[in-house]
């Protein structure tokens, strides 16, 4: 059985230099780049980063397994066409759960110490002191509590913030409070003065951030986007913001990506844009992929495998 590495990913890191990390944990194994220009009967198991389209399935005439470099298998499920016997597995890389923590705290204390406020004066040459925000009086409701919202929810409340946290089952972390099901989403909007979203993409969680939805948030709450663009409405965002009613938005991931020149969040004033970079390095996860190889012919169950039906 062999492994193809597929990623066409020119920003992280090329199929030859993550060959060599896989390498040393699967020595034996025939271990091949792509992409494919000819059938691979011999490949059972395919990692993939972003990318990801029917060319590959038409290579691969006996692939069992997808192995997604990352966490997020959008393109994989979107596509229609990859047959019901295909397995799907992502990363659960710690360390780009705690990154993205980390962007989470950045931006939560730009916003506390009225950092863009201070930048926008600054340019303007305006001495204008203005008061921070406590920490201890501050909420974050984070929607999602995975592998990457339990991560952010964890450290922010060691940080001192009071946080709360809404996922499709109900959980038990230690100083955070647990809500669920869409009564449960409301109350969580109208107490938070920060709403992270770090959904996956699915049928039930796009378009969830609508008009109808941003009524329930609390005046002046600002919402940080970290998982998926697909979850937010951006006309309606964009009203909410207008309106007075959100103070702004911090978005990591929009609908359509690279974002189009004519978009109005490149000049909106209170929407602050970041090109898809809270979470990067995912080393401390490589190993998954040997362990899933391993897995797989031994037909043993799979590391983060993805329940196809719900969708992440
Ligand atoms: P997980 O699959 O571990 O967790 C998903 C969470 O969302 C779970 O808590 C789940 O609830 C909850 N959830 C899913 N559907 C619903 C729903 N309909 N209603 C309420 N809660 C729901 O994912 P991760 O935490 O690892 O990652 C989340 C997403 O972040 C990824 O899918 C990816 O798209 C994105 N991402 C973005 C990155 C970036 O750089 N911007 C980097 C990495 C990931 P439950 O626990 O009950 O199942």
């Amino acid at each position: 059985m062999s492994l193809l590495i597929d990623m066409r990913d020119k920003g992280w890191m090329s199929d030859v230099d993550l060959k060599k990390l896989v390498s040393v944990n699967l020595s034996e194994k025939n271990i091949v780049c792509g992409p494919p220009a000819a059938s691979m009967p011999d490949v059972q198991m395919v990692v993939v980063a972003s990318f990801f389209n029917d060319d590959v399935l038409s290579y691969l005439p006996n692939l069992r397994l997808i192995q997604k470099v990352g966490a997020g298998v959008d393109p994989m499920l979107a596509d229609t066409n990859l047959p019901e016997s295909i397995r799907i597995a992502r990363m659960g890389s710690l360390a780009q759960a705690q990154e993205m923590a980390e962007y989470c705290l950045t931006e939560v204390l730009a916003y506390q110490r009225n950092i863009r406020n201070y930048q926008t004066n600054q340019s303007q040459k305006i001495w204008k002191p203005s008061p921070p925000l406590k920490t201890q009086g501050t909420t974050i409701g984070v929607l999602g509590l995975g592998h990457i919202g339990k991560e952010i929810a964890k450290e922010l409340s060691a940080f001192g913030f009071h946080v709360l946290g809404w996922s499709r089952s109900s959980k038990k972390i230690e100083g955070i409070t647990s809500y669920t099901g869409l009564d449960g989403l409301f109350s969580m909007l109208s107490l938070s003065d920060y709403v992270i979203g770090i959904l996956p993409s699915t049928k039930k969680t796009d378009k969830l951030i609508n008009s109808r939805v941003l009524n329930h948030f609390k005046k002046g709450s600002v919402l940080i986007n970290i998982g998926r663009g697909a979850l937010v409405v951006e006309e309606d965002l964009i009203e909410a913001i207008n309106s007075g009613h959100l103070k702004g938005a911090t978005l990591d991931v929009v609908s359509k990506e690279p974002m189009p020149i004519a978009h109005p969040f490149w000049e909106h004033p209170n929407i602050f844009i970041t090109p898809h970079v809270s979470g990067w390095n995912v080393d401390d996860a490589i190993s998954d992929i040997a362990f899933n190889y391993n897995q797989l012919i031994n037909n043993k169950p799979l590391l983060h495998e993805i329940e196809r039906g719900r969708g992440y």
